[in-house]
């Protein structure tokens, strides 16, 4: 596709990056984080707990169970989700605010906040990290092969239907390289112009 195709005017500042559970959009993130400062990642709330290395507001607002229903009931989310036992939303004022000024602006979350993101804001961009090839994402999936074989084929199963939402994103970017990911997805975000080819 070519990305004038999705560029209609300058006003559309809300990229959504998503994908596939395991096709490593956590760390085109944190290469963005590092190197393309000028891009705004929306921060989510999560009821899960922070791994090492995390900060609070940083990678996540880290809140609880109930402090999350509240979010939800006062309408403060744009999108939420549960995703493998925890439930993970985007805070709205954040992100309009930055929409309204014109920042570049990208959400980082599940297939499901996707659509939900679609159907809320249909101006927005979705872009979907596709892994090289099945039998890639299919070897992330098995991981170190430790599991269950019953545990590896939901995976599967889980993983199969994830890709099938591709059709529903209005482009896709092919994850061989992160840098290169960043930097289409930079020029995707930030060129009035639309002349940047991504196939
Ligand atoms: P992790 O726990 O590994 O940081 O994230 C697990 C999943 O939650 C990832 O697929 C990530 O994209 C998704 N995620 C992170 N933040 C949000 C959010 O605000 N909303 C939704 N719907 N998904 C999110």
């Amino acid at each position: 596709a070519q990305v004038g195709d999705f560029l209609p005017s300058g006003d559309r500042r809300l990229t959504v990056l998503s994908g596939p559970s395991g096709v490593g959009k956590s760390t085109v993130v944190a290469e963005l984080r590092r190197a393309h400062p000028g891009v705004w990642l929306s921060v989510s709330v999560t009821t899960r707990r922070p791994r090492p290395g995390e900060v609070h507001g940083v990678h996540y607002f880290f809140v609880d169970g109930e402090e999350f229903d509240r979010l939800v009931e006062s309408g403060e989310l744009l999108e939420w989700a549960e995703f493998a036992g925890n439930r993970y939303g985007t805070p709205r004022r954040a992100v309009l605010e930055r929409v309204a000024a014109g920042v570049p602006t990208l959400l980082e979350i599940d297939l499901e906040g996707a659509r939900q993101v679609r159907r809320s804001m249909p101006e927005a961009l979705l872009v979907f990290l596709a892994p090289p090839s099945w039998q890639e994402l299919e070897k992330r999936l098995r991981g170190r092969g430790t599991e269950p074989e019953e545990v590896i084929a939901r995976r599967l199963e889980a993983g199969r239907i994830e890709m099938a939402a591709e059709k529903e994103f209005d482009l896709t970017l092919v994850n061989t390289d992160v840098k290169d990911v960043c930097r289409r997805l930079i020029a995707l975000m930030t060129d009035p112009l639309g002349v940047t080819t991504t196939t």
